[in-house]
C-alpha cells in the first residue's frame, strides 16, 4: 500500500484555493504563465519534495510529487506550468555527479534557480528521438551546440534546461548510442526562444541552438549515454503526468455530479434521470481503475522494483479516462460546459494534452505489444 500524503494534499488544497477558476481563466485567455503560483509552489516547498534533504529539500518518493500534482489538477487548476521541475530533476538526481548536485541543487531547492526545461523533441525526428539532429561537439572544456528543439514547455519561465543532443553518429546496430544529456543554462548566448500558441495555455517554445557553449562540467552521465539516462526520468515523469489526468478526472467527475445534482429541468434535477447518471458513474469507475494502476506503479518504483511498463499503461489509462470524464461533464452541462466561466471547457482543452504529450498512446500500446506480448516489432 503506498502513502497517500493527506497532510500534504491538505496543504496543496488550502494553496490552489488561493488560485481560484477566475485566476486560471484569465491566464489562458492571455496565454500568460501562472508566476505567483508557481512561486507559492516554489516557496511552499513543494517543488523540491524529490530532491534529498542534504540538498534542501524534502526527500520524499514519487508518490508525493503525484499526490501534490493530482490536487492542483482536481481543483481546477494546472500542474503543467511546473511538473518538469519535479521530473527533469529525476537525470540530475539519478546520473548527476556530487559536484553537479551540490552546484545546482540547494538552489533549485530554495527557488532561487528554476529547472523547469526538458529539451528532447525536435520537428523532424518527432517521435523517434533516436532521429533528433542538434549536436553537441566537444571542443576543449566545452562542447558546442547547433540545431533547434520543439515543443519545448517553460523555456521561458527556467534558467536551466535538461537538453539531449546528439555528441556522436547514430549507428543503425544501436541508434539509442552516442546522445548525451546536458544542463544548459537558458541565457547562454546563441539561444533564441520562439512562443508556440497551442490550444491550450502550456508556455510551449521553438528553440535555436546556435553555436551555443555548455561547459564539460555539464555533461550529465557518460556520454553517449543520455538516452538510457533520460529513459529512465522519463518513467517518472509518465506517473506524474497519469496523476496530473487522474486530478482532472477526478475533478470533471466532481463537477459532473454537483451539476447533476443541482440542474432541473423537466421538473427534476438531470441527475435523476440514467442517460446522465450513468455515463458519470462510468467516468468514476475509469478514473478509480486509473488511480489503482498509479498505486500499483508506484509501489513498485518504492520498491526499488523496475515500474516503466506499469507507469506507461497508468499514464494511457488515466489519460484516457479523464479524456472521457471531460466529455461526460461538457455533456452533462450543455450548453454551460462550453462557457468559459465554468472552466470546464479550459480543462478539457487542457486534459486531452496528456494522450499526445509526453508519449502518444500508439507509443505505449508498441511497448506493450512487443515488450509485454512479445508480438513483433513494427518500427
Ligand atoms: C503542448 C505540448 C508540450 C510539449 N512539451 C514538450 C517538452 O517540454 N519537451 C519535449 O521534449 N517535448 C515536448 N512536447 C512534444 C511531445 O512529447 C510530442 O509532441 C509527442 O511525443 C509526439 O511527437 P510528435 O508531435 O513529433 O508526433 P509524431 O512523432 O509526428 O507522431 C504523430 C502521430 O503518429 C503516431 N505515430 C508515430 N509513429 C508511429 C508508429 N510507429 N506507430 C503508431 N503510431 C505512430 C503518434 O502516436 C502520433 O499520434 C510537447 C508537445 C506538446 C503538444
Amino acid at each position: 500500500m503506498v502513502e497517500s500524503f493527506p497532510e500534504i494534499r491538505e496543504a496543496v488544497r488550502k494553496l490552489c484555493a488561493e488560485f481560484d477558476g477566475a485566476y486560471w481563466r484569465t491566464l489562458d485567455r492571455e496565454r500568460a504563465y501562472p508566476t505567483a503560483f508557481v512561486q507559492a509552489l516554489t516557496q511552499a516547498g513543494f517543488l523540491s519534495v524529490l530532491i534529498p534533504e542534504e540538498y534542501g529539500g524534502s526527500g520524499l518518493p514519487l508518490g508525493a510529487a503525484a499526490a501534490i500534482l493530482e490536487e492542483i489538477h482536481r481543483s481546477g487548476g494546472n500542474g503543467a506550468a511546473c511538473h518538469a521541475q519535479m521530473y527533469t530533476m529525476g537525470v540530475v538526481l539519478k546520473h548527476g555527479s556530487k559536484a553537479q548536485k551540490d552546484q545546482w541543487l540547494p538552489r533549485i531547492a530554495a527557488g532561487e534557480l528554476r529547472l523547469q526545461a526538458f529539451g528532447v523533441t525536435e520537428e523532424k525526428a518527432g517521435t523517434d528521438t533516436t532521429r533528433i539532429e542538434t549536436t553537441a561537439r566537444r571542443e576543449g572544456d566545452r562542447y558546442i551546440v547547433n540545431g533547434r528543439k520543439l515543443w519545448i514547455s517553460r523555456a521561458e519561465h527556467s534558467d536551466l534546461m535538461v537538453l539531449l543532443a546528439r555528441t556522436a553518429p547514430r549507428e543503425e546496430a544501436r541508434p539509442g548510442d552516442g546522445l548525451s544529456v546536458f544542463i544548459v543554462e537558458l541565457n547562454s548566448p546563441g539561444i533564441v526562444v520562439r512562443p508556440v500558441r497551442t490550444m491550450l495555455n502550456h508556455a510551449t517554445t521553438e528553440i535555436f541552438l546556435d553555436e551555443v557553449e555548455v561547459p564539460a562540467a555539464n555533461l550529465i552521465g557518460i556520454e553517449g549515454k543520455g538516452f538510457r539516462h533520460i529513459l529512465d526520468g522519463m518513467n517518472a515523469e509518465r506517473i506524474l503526468i497519469a496523476a496530473e489526468s487522474l486530478g482532472d478526472g477526478r475533478f470533471f467527475v466532481d463537477r459532473a455530479s454537483a451539476y447533476a445534482k443541482d440542474r432541473e429541468v423537466f421538473g427534476r434535477v438531470i441527475g435523476a434521470n440514467q442517460g446522465v447518471q450513468f455515463p458519470i458513474a462510468r467516468a468514476y469507475v475509469q478514473v478509480e481503475a486509473a488511480a489503482r494502476m498509479i498505486e500499483q506503479a508506484l509501489s513498485l518504483d518504492e520498491a526499488g522494483e523496475a515500474f516503466g511498463t506499469e507507469a506507461n499503461m497508468a499514464k494511457m489509462v488515466a489519460s484516457e479516462a479523464a479524456w472521457f470524464a471531460a466529455d461526460v461533464c461538457l455533456q452533462t452541462h450543455g450548453g454551460a460546459g462550453f462557457a468559459e466561466e465554468y472552466d470546464i471547457e479550459r480543462k478539457f482543452r487542457e486534459a486531452r494534452l496528456y494522450q499526445t504529450a509526453p508519449i502518444s498512446t500508439n507509443l505505449i500500446l508498441s511497448h506493450v505489444a512487443t515488450h509485454v506480448l512479445g508480438l513483433p516489432k513494427s518500427f
